[in-house]
């Protein structure tokens, strides 16, 4: 939220100003593990609760006539960094605001907006941005909703789009944007990494280069957002690597818990200042019950993304050298190529959620999948649990055979996020399917 806002005619000094706000103890920074149990929130504003209440309600009384209108002020974008005050729900709310507040802190980022869902915070992304006529450049292959919403609902609009692969080397990257350039107006280059489902790692660097060298620094090059939930915001911070905006699907590793959806979107303040605007106007805020679990699950964020991450790399261990498995698609077992040095240079850790591939088809898939007793059969990821799902027959049913084929989607392909379990015991259960199948 905005705060430290000097004292004017309304006489309302910022709200949630938090006193035990301490950023630094003796000269040391203190880490986003730490500042998640407060940041943000002063319990002497809600009667001493240690944990926020949720605000259930719809709107808020100003306290004056001059606060209600500078805090429009802010709601309307007539002045940046969103409104002082409460307003209405719809805009604004506390639950919302410590928990743009939290999410802030992991990547440092100059704002975060909290959305509805994943969806509505991409949505609003491209909304805020793009025009009739604008040729969007995006890595493929992106999460499948997010392509329809590219191609199918802003095609609608006379909005055009080009794509470059995942992997590509700053000069395709730079070859598309020039072709993109000549044909349109760039409003936005949108990565996923590591893309759904292939994992293939975008070089973020690499398109910030190639962006800077088609259409130069100035403030109207086109931004650069990048969906980050697979291994953000532990093990990849985009918005280090020339990113300006990160997008979020909190229903995922932030949530953590399979219980919610929502969304979220961290950046500069000159853009988030944008897409706010048009979050206020469309309502895709995420409701004050949600932004509450999510101040919870944010607490063992780093606590469950570390032990998610440690049980995958023993599971995957011991799948690897399974003699009814064909591969692995981990990012732990990257070699020496252009993906290793990507991998290198932005990610932390490997993640939870891979690919594996076994020996056989369908049946063999199926089989694995019906023989699992603590996994779940279940899309998603990112959640305490482990969850296996099949994407040929489940999440990508739709996806033309040929695209299937280039994306390595497979009939023998089984997705699976590794959750916090025992590993010994995910293990087990893992060695019994694949001795069913
Ligand atoms: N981005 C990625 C990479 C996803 O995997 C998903 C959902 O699976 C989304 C965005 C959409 O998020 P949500 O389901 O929260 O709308």
């Amino acid at each position: 939220m905005s705060n430290e806002t000097e004292a004017d005619l309304t006489g309302v000094t910022p709200r949630r100003r938090p006193k035990a706000n301490i950023e630094t103890i003796g000269g040391r920074k203190l880490s986003p593990a730490t500042l998640m149990m407060g940041h943000g929130f002063d319990p002497a504003l809600s009667e001493g609760a240690l944990k926020p209440p949720i605000f259930a309600t719809s709107t808020f009384v100003f306290p004056n006539a001059a606060a209600g209108k500078r805090h429009f002020e802010g709601v309307t974008g007539k002045r940046p960094g969103g409104a002082d005050g409460l307003v209405y729900s719809r805009f604004n709310g506390p639950n919302q605001e410590i928990l743009e507040d939290r999410l802030g802190v992991w990547e440092e980022a100059e704002d975060a907006l909290a959305f509805s869902s994943g969806m509505s915070a991409i949505a609003t992304l491209f909304l805020t941005f793009v025009q009739p006529g604008d040729v969007i450049v995006h890595s493929g292959p992106l999460y499948a909703a997010t392509e329809t919403m590219i191609a199918r609902l802003l095609g609608k609009f006379g909005v055009h789009w080009l794509d470059f692969p995942a992997g590509a080397s700053r000069a395709t990257i730079e070859g598309v944007l020039e072709q993109a350039k000549a044909k349109g107006r760039v409003p936005l280059i949108y990565l996923e990494s590591p893309a759904n489902p292939t994992n293939v790692l975008v070089d973020i660097e690499a398109v910030s280069a190639a962006r800077d060298a088609v259409f130069g620094t100035g403030e109207d090059r086109p931004p650069i957002a990048i969906d980050n939930t697979f291994l953000g915001p532990l093990w990849q911070q985009p918005l280090r690597h020339g990113a300006d905006l990160v997008v979020y699907s909190l229903t995922k590793y932030a949530g953590g818990h399979s219980d919610l959806v929502a969304g979220g979107v961290l950046g500069s303040k000159r853009h988030m200042d944008m897409i706010r605007a048009i979050r206020n106007t469309i309502g895709t805020i995420c409701d004050p019950n949600t932004a509450w679990m999510l101040l919870r699950s944010l607490e063992t964020l780093e606590l469950r993304m570390t032990r998610a991450g440690e049980n995958a790399a023993r599971v995957c261990a011991f799948l690897r050298d399974h003699a009814k498995v064909e591969r692995v698609g981990y990012l732990g077992f990257l070699k020496d190529d252009a993906q290793a040095d990507i991998y290198r240079r932005h990610c932390t850790g490997a993640g939870s959620t891979f690919s594996l591939y076994l020996k056989g088809g369908e049946r063999e898939a199926f089989a694995f999948l019906d023989s699992l007793r603590i996994a779940k059969l279940a899309v998603s990821l990112g959640g305490t649990e482990t969850l296996a799902s099949a994407p040929a027959a489940m999440t990508h049913l739709s996806v033309p055979d040929d695209r299937k084929r280039a994306l390595d989607i497979t009939d023998n392909l089984v997705r699976i996020s590794i959750g916090v379990e025992n590993a010994d015991d995910l293990i087990a259960d893992f060695d019994q399917a694949l001795a069913a199948v």
